[in-house]
């Protein structure tokens, strides 16, 4: 594979794979929202290399709920003013047509739903949401900013007084949804990769579960990936790129008529 790029014939090779699946799910990691101006905490420019992860455990949360907030009130403002991207709306346009059924997403930035897609599985979370640790009571992020902005840190719960959390899976805890999302890649037959390097357990198992049952895997990352192994196709390039083109060829294949069948 080495330096291939937006390879034609890869291309041609997914959409037929997604053309041709029963039912074709999506999973998607932080390089699909690298062009919507989201870093990605992992990658060498990572916040992860300017900040000790332990910010982000829910020990530390617990322990330092007020240095937590200030740290994730400015992490927030590159998430609130990000826009979905070209990849996120090819995807949304797949889910539309009938080509995707689902999304699992890794990503806690909200922008599949922005962009349109209905079926999402926010395996992390979702930082649009905040929730009370003593009763449960969810606010819109907003809200929970503003308290924050005016002075209110630690967010407290305006039922109970409880201390707010946002509703993102923080390093010890368990993630979300994970029975949900494992089902829908055992009835799946084929699984469309975006922006993961599939390195995150237990989400990465997803890919993994559809590969066992007999489903095809196309991954579309820059960087090799922990499972390019099990890929039927390995597309190295940007998620946007890659995305806009494979949808092209789908859109091209169905018009035609004429799906290869290998
Ligand atoms: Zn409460």
């Amino acid at each position: 594979m080495g330096e291939a790029g937006c390879d034609v014939r890869d291309i041609e090779e997914a959409a037929n794979i997604l053309v041709n699946a029963r039912h074709a799910i999506a999973f998607t990691g932080a390089g699909i929202s690298t062009e919507s101006g989201i870093p990605d905490f992992r990658g060498p420019q990572g916040l992860w290399k300017q900040y000790s992860p332990e910010i982000a455990t829910i020990d530390y949360f617990l322990q330092h709920p007020k240095e937590f907030w200030l740290f994730y009130r400015m992490r927030m403002s590159t998430l609130f003013t990000a826009k979905p991207n070209r990849a996120h709306r090819a995807l949304a346009e797949l889910e539309s047509m009938g080509v995707i059924k689902a999304v699992i997403t890794q990503n806690v930035d909200g922008l599949h739903q922005a962009a349109g897609s209905k079926n999402v599985i926010e395996l992390h979370g979702t930082m649009r949401r905040a929730v009370c640790i003593a009763c449960g009571r969810a606010y819109p992020m907003d809200v929970v900013t503003r308290k924050i902005d005016s002075g209110q840190v630690p967010p407290l719960c305006d039922e109970c007084g409880g201390v707010l959390k946002p509703d993102t899976v923080l390093f010890g805890e368990p993630v979300k949804d994970f029975d949900r999302a494992r089902e829908l890649a055992m009835i799946s037959d084929a699984v469309l990769v975006v922006g993961s390097s599939l390195t995150v357990y237990p989400a990465a198992y997803i890919p993994l579960f559809v590969k066992e049952m007999g489903g095809k895997v196309i991954i579309i990352n820059m960087e090799p990936t922990e499972l390019d192994y099990i890929a039927d196709v390995n597309i190295r390039c940007k998620a946007g790129d890659a995305m806009e083109k494979l949808l092209e060829k789908i859109i091209e294949m169905r018009k035609q008529g004429t799906t290869v069948t290998q």
